[in-house]
């Protein structure tokens, strides 16, 4: 690894041992540090459990076929059935396992933008809040009540189901219980649930931000991209900005900025997610200093 690079790993290991209070921000970039690329690529998962419907469908990435206009429900469901079988299975990234030991002994919490409760595997829910909604579950398709519905054995019977036209059984397609319209995948997109749950996520961060404002706070933000910038990047900006003793930290192998404005107050990593994390992670345990907690 490059000098630059190894001392902005130091960086990052001092203000982890600084901070009084970490705030996480994750999003797109971390999943894809992990080697799962399959939203938008035709990687080596996406052929496995994706590669029929790509032959039949002609889209790569998991993401074009949530817009595919497939010919019926039964043709729909497969996919969407399919592609939660795909996050089920999905074994946890390695980039997770190295943040969480990072993170060991502090006082954290963890905010993302992924839907694909990778963070649910190793993060207590008390101290996650997913804000983009998590495909483990489904809402009513047209939110006419509160209720999400915890979707496992749904998602793996219908899976089993799928016949070789790439359809499932008419009556597996799930239906709301109060009014029977057809249920949605509970992400975000234009029927998206803000209901109990999703407040719920937001309480997590504000209660957090609440205890901590005033204390070392370190906003570490991981791998959120030019698209969505509202929901993780501008919020942590702000807040570096203002709160008396904040400090802010981003890695990104693309798009890693630190505004004018918090020049003395934050640090951008223009570096892989997973390279950086692994690197600290073995950086802390030579020098002992992980064990002093
Ligand atoms: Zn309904």
């Amino acid at each position: 690894m490059k000098w630059e690079y190894d001392k902005k790993v130091d960086t990052l290991i001092e203000r982890i041992k600084w901070a009084d209070a970490i705030l996480v921000g994750a999003a797109a970039g971390m999943s894809a540090s992990c080697g799962f690329n399959f939203f938008y690529q035709n990687d080596s998962y996406f052929q496995k459990y994706l590669g029929e419907f790509h032959k039949k469908y002609r889209y790569t990435g998991a993401f074009n076929g949530f817009y595919y206009r497939y010919p019926s429900s039964e043709a729909r469901w497969a996919f969407l059935a399919r592609v939660c079988y795909m996050e089920y299975e999905c074994e946890t990234g390695k980039s997770y396992f190295d943040l969480m030991e990072l993170l060991k002994g502090k006082n954290y919490h963890i905010m993302t933008t992924n839907q694909d409760f990778q963070f649910t595997r190793v993060v207590p829910e008390e101290k996650l809040s997913a804000i983009q909604g998590d495909s483990r579950y489904y809402q009513c398709s047209r939110r006419c009540h509160d209720e999400i519905f915890y979707n496992k054995d749904m998602v793996y019977a219908m899976n089993a189901a799928i016949d070789k036209n790439l359809c499932i059984p008419t009556d597996m397609i799930p239906h709301c219980p109060q009014c029977g319209a057809e249920l949605e995948p509970w992400v975000r997109g234009y029927t998206f649930l803000e209901g109990e749950k999703y407040r719920d996520e937001y309480r997590k961060i504000n209660e957090f931000l609440e205890q901590n404002k005033n204390s070392r706070i370190l906003f570490l933000e991981l791998g959120v991209g030019r698209m969505t910038p509202m929901f993780i990047q501008q919020p942590f900006w702000n807040m570096t900005y203002s709160l008396p003793q904040a400090y802010y930290i981003t890695i990104n192998p693309k798009d890693a900025l630190l505004p004018g404005e918090l020049e003395g107050k934050g640090t951008a990593i223009k570096e892989d997610i997973a390279v950086i994390l692994k690197r600290a992670v073995e950086k802390r345990k030579k020098s002992g200093a992980g064990d002093e907690e």
